[in-house]
């Protein structure tokens, strides 16, 4: 039965793309405007071991093309972009824009109890465990700036401090936090321009050369430094992807801030040690940050961007140094614009949180405006972007244990892991956009994600669970829960 069903995806497969059309679209035949554009591979292994490069300074595969600073995929105004205040977010305050929060507070509570005492997949006691515990030991701390006790200045070793060219120092930091356990970084200088998606609570932009905290005006940034900010990510297991909506979902995505706040300590005392500052924390939206230093591509759900490797099921954290660093440039592997075809995330929504558009806009939807205090957006204007309901969508994952995410689950990117074919289905998104319905259509087809999702579908609130989320428990998880997308050559 299984086989049979494999065979019929495979049939619609074939029957959809000829197969010459396909390689010609991709370049893997040597005529034609293809050719002139991409290089030709006369087989697949001659194009997936294409993936080299320089890593101070990382080349990308051919597929991905390098932008000019501060213009990534999603076109910005910059004259727009004002410093944000991340409390009026839906995330962080969704009483500002759901009248009923109080109640969704309280519900949330009582379906808790109720499923843990029935042991609900998903929601029994060692899923809300293992989601509750899963952050650094108590007591660990990650200040701004390092306490002096936790690290020895080159002064303190009565040495001179550490000096490098940047394109050495790029290469070399990139080693020391890659190896402390980041996955995907990127350099962005901290220009005019970044320095607007500086949080505009709890950070203060100072003409000083040396950072620090202050009561008042909180972590301070230093703008005479040459400060380069480093958007820090970290992958989420996929395994913990097929169970959700579960708690156990919510807890593999804490697992990723688990190990940058492991990333972010060593890399600010790493810098310390040399003679530079290493400032620590995420001071602005890691979706904004990312792109911009090419980790990454906006998508259709703006809470999230899209890496080539990681796809959206990853997470940020971040670090600032006056250590001098090449910058990274912004990426086009063709994701953003894919999205503009996809939408399988909005079909899929349980919420009807995400915008179903084929055209990204200007205009911030009246939804995003509190009810109750005129200052308050969850989404502010500057970006061409699909703007969805990020309240309605708060609201429902809340009361799905923190852990919904069913979009993320069913992103085509999400799916794209280690096999050469998916390599190869990168190669042709980031060359032409020929196939971008097709590729969209087939995901579908193919059920890599959790389809049977949607509105009014919408496990466990309409009383149904999903039977994986029990399973997960029984799977071999690689240690840390990493799996095979940090092993791919071109892995940023
Ligand atoms: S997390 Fe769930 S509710 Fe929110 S946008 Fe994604 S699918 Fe919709
Ligand atoms: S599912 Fe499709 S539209 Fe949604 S974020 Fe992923 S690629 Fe973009």
């Amino acid at each position: 039965m299984e086989r049979r069903r494999k065979e019929n995806k495979m049939a619609k497969f074939h029957s959809t793309v000829s197969r010459r059309d396909f390689m010609k679209g991709l370049g893997l035949v040597g005529a034609g405007a293809a050719a002139l554009t991409t290089p030709v591979f006369h087989d697949l292994d001659e194009m997936v071991a294409s993936g080299t490069g320089d890593m101070a300074n990382p080349k990308k595969p051919w597929w991905i093309k390098e932008l000019d600073f501060e213009k990534p995929t999603v076109e910005i105004d910059w004259t727009l972009i004002k410093r944000y205040n991340s409390t009026y977010s839906s995330q962080s305050n969704n009483a500002l824009y759901d009248k009923d929060w109080s109640n969704v507070v309280k519900k949330e509570a009582e379906l808790k109890k109720s499923w843990m005492t029935d042991r609900k997949p998903g929601f029994s006691i060692e899923d809300y465990a293992f989601r509750d515990i899963i952050g650094n030991p108590p007591g660990s701390t990650n200040p701004w700036v390092p306490a002096a006790s936790s690290f020895k200045s080159p002064e303190a070793q009565g040495v001179p401090k550490y000096e490098g060219t940047p394109e050495y120092n790029s290469r070399m930091l990139r080693t020391a936090l890659r190896t402390f356990g980041a996955f995907g970084m990127a350099y962005v200088p901290l220009t005019a321009n970044a320095q607007k998606l500086v949080y505009s609570n709890g950070y203060t932009l100072e003409d000083t050369k040396i950072g620090y905290s202050d009561a008042k005006k909180g972590n301070v940034i230093p703008t005479q430094a040459g400060i380069t900010y480093i958007p820090l990510m970290a992958p989420e297991m996929l395994t913990g992807y097929r169970g959700n909506p579960s708690a156990t979902n919510r807890g593999t995505h804490s697992k990723g801030n688990q190990i940058l706040g492991v990333v972010v300590s060593s890399g600010q005392r790493f810098l310390a040690t040399l003679g530079y500052q290493g400032l620590s924390g995420s001071i602005g939206c890691g979706p904004a940050f990312f792109p911009l230093g090419g980790g990454s591509e906006m998508g259709r759900i703006g809470g999230q961007s899209i890496s080539p490797t990681y796809g959206m099921t990853q997470t940020h954290n971040g670090l600032s140094t006056d250590l001098p660093i090449d910058p990274t440039h912004p990426i086009d592997a063709g994701i953003w614009k894919f999205c503009h075809t996809c939408g399988n995330c909005a079909i899929v929504c349980p919420s009807e949180s995400i915008n179903t558009d084929k055209i990204p806009s200007w205009e911030v939807p009246t939804f995003a405006q509190s009810f109750s205090n005129p200052d308050a957006q969850f989404s502010v204007p500057g970006k061409k972007v699909f703007f969805n309901n990020m309240s309605t969508c708060k609201t429902h994952c809340d009361l799905c244990g923190g852990g919904c995410n069913v979009c993320m689950a069913n992103c085509v990117f999400s799916h794209l892991e280690t096999a050469a074919v998916h390599i190869m289905v990168k190669a042709t998104l980031g060359s032409t956009p020929t196939f971008n319905t097709f590729f969209k259509d087939m995901d579908r087809v193919m059920g890599y994600g959790l389809q049977q999702f949607g509105p009014g579908i919408s496990p466990p609130l309409n009383g149904t669970f999903n039977p994986a989320a029990a399973e997960w428990w029984m799977i071999e998880t690689p240690p840390f829960g990493w799996d095979g997308r940090a092993t791919q050559a071109h892995a940023q």
